[in-house]
């Protein structure tokens, strides 16, 4: 059986409200790609499943990346904008940017994921601190126009013992002055472990956030799968209930891409320590779930995991293994 076939193995739960892109391609484009398959002998279908990828260091540049992540059996890749500790980044070359944009497009990627520093944060209590995210942020905006049709994902931030409400209301305030009509890209709010005083723990804070920006059609999320768990949602036991949740509170339309990663922690842990796939407490069959789920097809999946590149070469082919089993 071809893999776009679960839906008819894995029917949406009750209380479902599905995205035209679900209906579509669970119901007619499986067919099409099973055909294509079988007539044309092609490689992956004519659509992709989900598009799996690792994190990539930028340091050769821009079209270095999408090289490694050919060689790595991978269609889409994560990577920092800058140094992700902060401090100064070298300027992106053009036409660098432009060959990779070629190989994307030319190699049928989907999108990529890029990621914001960790020091960013866009509701600090320390003006200083406050100011400086608020300059990572605009220069990155700059550096994503070099990648336009993309995501840049980012840590919300942590409000530091002003108050959730009060850190909510700074990051939108934030994203309100630089999301503007014209962005060639979509920024993605990161589901967050919950950990100290992240934003982020929840989806209501998360649709918080959403909610305060007028601009919101150039915001979704990634969901990371460590965070959610340590965060408290039991995608082991429910993942489907999980999926409605965020449904229900954020959208499913805006879930733009996932961070697959297996947690060190229990649930609920609020610790964020991710664990190499199937070794950690999620484990491999919770994680298989997740990459074979109706509602999560066709996005990136990017590994966060702790691994050498050869460790990253085999949680890709697993992966793959997932999405062509029966
Ligand atoms: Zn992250
Ligand atoms: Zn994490």
């Amino acid at each position: 059986m071809h893999p776009t076939q679960r839906g008819v193995e894995m029917p949406p739960p009750t209380g479902w409200y599905p995205e035209p892109r679900d209906k579509f391609q669970f119901a007619f484009l499986p067919m099409i790609d099973c055909f294509a398959r079988i007539c044309y002998n092609t490689p992956k279908g004519v659509f992709t499943v989900i598009y799996i990828g690792c994190h990539l260091s930028v340091t050769n540049g821009c079209l270095a990346m999408g090289e490694t992540m050919l060689g790595f059996g991978g269609d889409t890749f994560a990577f920092f904008t800058r140094n992700p500790r902060g401090g100064k980044s070298r300027e992106i070359d053009p036409a660098d940017a432009a060959a990779l944009s070629a190989l994307l497009a030319r190699e049928g990627f989907g999108p990529l994921v890029a990621h914001g520093s960790y020091t960013m944060n866009l509701c600090a209590a320390n003006p200083a601190t406050l100011q400086n995210g608020l300059e990572m942020f605009a220069d990155d905006m700059k550096r994503m126009a070099y990648f336009p049709g993309q995501y840049y994902n980012f840590h919300p931030g942590a409000h530091v013992g002003q108050g959730a409400e009060k850190g909510i209301e700074l990051i939108s305030a934030a994203l309100d002055r630089f999301l503007t009509p014209d962005l060639p890209f979509t920024v993605l709010l990161e589901t967050m472990a919950g950990k100290g005083s992240e934003v982020g723990g929840s989806f209501a804070q998360l649709r918080q956030v959403i909610d305060g920006v007028a601009h919101s059609e150039k915001l979704g999320v990634c969901l990371d799968t460590c965070h959610v768990w340590d965060a408290g949602y039991d995608i082991v036991n429910d993942l489907d209930g999980v999926l409605t949740e965020f449904d229900k509170t954020v959208g499913l339309s805006r879930l733009k891409a996932v961070h697959l990663n297996d947690s060190k922690n229990d649930l609920g842990s609020h610790k964020d320590r991710h664990e190499k796939l199937g070794q950690g407490r999620i484990g491999a069959d919770a994680l298989r779930r997740a990459v074979r789920h109706p509602a999560l097809q066709g996005l990136p999946f990017v590994l966060e995991t702790p691994n050498d590149d050869a460790g990253y070469i085999e949680e890709i082919v697993l992966v793959k293994e997932w999405m062509a089993e029966a």
